[in-house]
C-alpha cells in the first residue's frame, strides 16, 4: 500500500536515458514488448547480465495489476477511520512483544540509525502485520507493467534495474522477487531502489533479506528513515489539545513554531497537561481540521514520516500507532464529531478548486497538500477558520458561488 519515492531516485529517473525518460507509455498491452525491449537493453548496458538480465524474458504485461491500480484508494478515508482500522490494540500489544523479544537487535538499530524501536515496529505493523502478509506478486512484472501504464510511470520506472540488481547481487533470488501487486518487498515494504540503497546486512550472514530476516528488516527500516532525515532523540508526533481562539491558519504542516509559541496559544498536552515551553518546534496537525484530533508534528515527522509516504492519513497514522507503542493513549476525537466529505464530495470540491487554478494535481479523492492549501486559501476569501480540511459548508459555499 506504501509508495515511497525517494529524491535520489527521482534524480536517477532525469538523468537516465531511454525507457526512464522515454514519453511513451500505454494504457493496455499495446507497445509493451517495445518498452520491454528497451528495458532490457538500458539494463544490459548499466551491467545488468546472466540470470538477473533473464528475469525480464518472463515479464508480461499484467492487466490485473493496472485493475488493483485503479480500484479506490483506502486514503480516501478520514483519518480517524483509518487509524481506527489499522493502529488496532494487536498491533499496540503484539508490537510491544515483538520490541521485547528482539531488544537487542532493536537497541543496535537504534545506537547506530537513532531511530526507536516503536517507530520501526509501527510500520512493520502497518506494512504487513509483522511479516505475515509481504504479497506474493511477481515485482519485476509489476515494475514493468506499472513502469509501462500511463498514470505514473515516473514512479516505477527507476524501481526497474535496482530490483534486477538485488538478484544479480544475491540478496534474493528470482523465486523471492515476490511481493505486493505494486513492487513492494518485504516485510516493511521497500520499493526496489530503496531496497538496493538502503537495506543493510544486520544479522551479517552476507545478504539483504527483507523477506525472511527479522534483524535486516529492522536495521534496513532504521536506516532509510535514517536518510530520510530522522534526526536521533527527537519526538516525532504528540497528541495535543488545542483552544477554539487558536489562530486557525497556523495550523498547517508548512509552518513550524517554538512549542513556547503553541504555548502561548493555549495548547495542551492531552487532559490539560502543560507542555513544555521551549525552543523545539513543531507544526500543528489538525488531520480532521479544528474540531477533530490534534498531534504536535515535529520535524521527524514533516521530513522522514511524509517522505515514507505521501499520503497524510497513512503517516499521521504510523505516527500515531508508534506513539502508542510507545505507551500513549488512544487518540481523541476531539471537540465534536467531524463528518468527513465522502469520496465523491472530495472529488467534486477537487474539481472546482482546480477550475478555480489552484494546483491540487489529479482530483483523486484524496485530501493531500495541494487540496488542503486550496481549501485553506478558499477558507481565508470566504472568512471561515482556516483550518485547511474541507467540510460540507465549504463545498456548500463553493457550489453556490
Ligand atoms: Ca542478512
Amino acid at each position: 500500500m506504501r509508495l515511497k519515492i525517494s529524491i535520489a531516485a527521482l534524480g536517477l529517473l532525469l538523468a537516465s536515458t531511454s525507457f526512464a525518460s522515454a514519453a511513451s507509455c500505454g494504457n493496455t498491452a499495446q507497445g509493451f514488448a517495445g518498452f520491454l525491449a528497451g528495458v532490457k537493453q538500458q539494463a544490459a548496458q548499466q551491467g545488468v547480465n546472466g540470470e538477473a538480465l533473464a528475469q525480464l524474458d518472463q515479464v508480461q504485461y499484467d492487466p490485473a495489476i493496472i485493475k488493483r491500480d485503479r480500484a479506490q484508494n483506502v486514503f480516501s478515508q478520514s483519518f480517524l477511520q483509518f487509524a481506527g482500522r489499522m493502529a488496532s490494540d494487536f498491533r499496540v500489544t503484539h508490537g510491544r512483544e515483538l520490541i521485547a523479544k528482539y531488544k537487542d537487535v532493536f537497541d543496535r538499530a537504534q545506537k547506530q540509525y537513532g531511530v526507536p524501536a516503536p517507530v520501526i515496529t509501527a510500520f512493520w505493523a502497518l506494512e504487513t502485520d509483522f511479516g505475515a502478509d509481504i504479497g506474493k506478486s511477481p515485482t519485476i512484472q509489476a515494475l514493468l507493467t506499472l513502469g509501462w501504464d500511463c498514470r505514473r510511470p515516473e514512479k516505477f520506472r527507476p524501481q526497474i534495474i535496482p530490483a534486477l540488481m538485488l538478484v544479480q547481487n544475491g540478496d534474493l533470488s528470482p523465486d523471492e522477487m515476490r511481493g505486493a501487486w505494486a513492487g513492494e518487498i518485504g516485510q516493511t515494504q521497500f520499493m526496489a531502489y530503496d531496497y538496493n540503497d538502503s537495506a543493510v546486512d544486520f544479522d551479517g550472514d552476507g545478504k539483504r533479506n527483507l523477506r525472511d530476516s527479522i534483524p535486516d528488516v529492522i536495521g534496513s527500516t532504521a536506516n532509510l528513515l535514517k536518510k530520510s532525515g530522522w534526526v536521533a532523540g527527537q519526538p516525532w508526533l504528540q497528541e495535543v489539545q488545542v483552544p477554539e481562539s487558536l489562530p486557525w491558519d497556523q495550523a498547517d504542516l508548512a509552518i513550524s513554531l517554538p512549542r513556547a509559541q503553541w504555548v502561548k496559544w493555549g495548547v495542551t498536552g492531552v487532559g490539560g497537561k502543560a507542555l513544555k515551553g521551549d525552543k523545539v518546534t513543531a507544526a500543528l496537525l489538525l488531520p480532521m481540521g479544528k474540531d477533530g484530533p490534534a498531534f504536535l508534528a515535529y520535524g521527524n515527522f514533516t521530513k522522514a514520516y511524509l517522505k515514507w509516504n505521501e499520503s497524510l492519513v497513512y503517516s499521521t497514522t504510523a505516527a500515531y500507532l508508534a506513539t502508542r507503542i510507545a505507551g500513549a493513549g488512544k487518540v481523541s476525537p476531539g471537540r465534536g464529531a467531524v463528518t468527513p466529505l465522502d469520496f465523491k464530495s472530495i472529488v467534486a470540491l477537487q474539481n472546482i478548486l482546480a477550475a478555480k487554478g489552484y494546483d491540487i494535481g489529479k482530483p483523486d479523492g484524496k485530501i493531500g497538500a495541494g487540496t488542503r492549501a486550496a481549501v485553506k486559501a478558499e477558507q481565508i476569501k470566504a472568512g471561515l477558520p482556516a483550518d485547511s480540511y474541507p467540510t460540507a459548508d465549504l463545498l456548500a459555499h463553493l457550489q453556490g458561488g
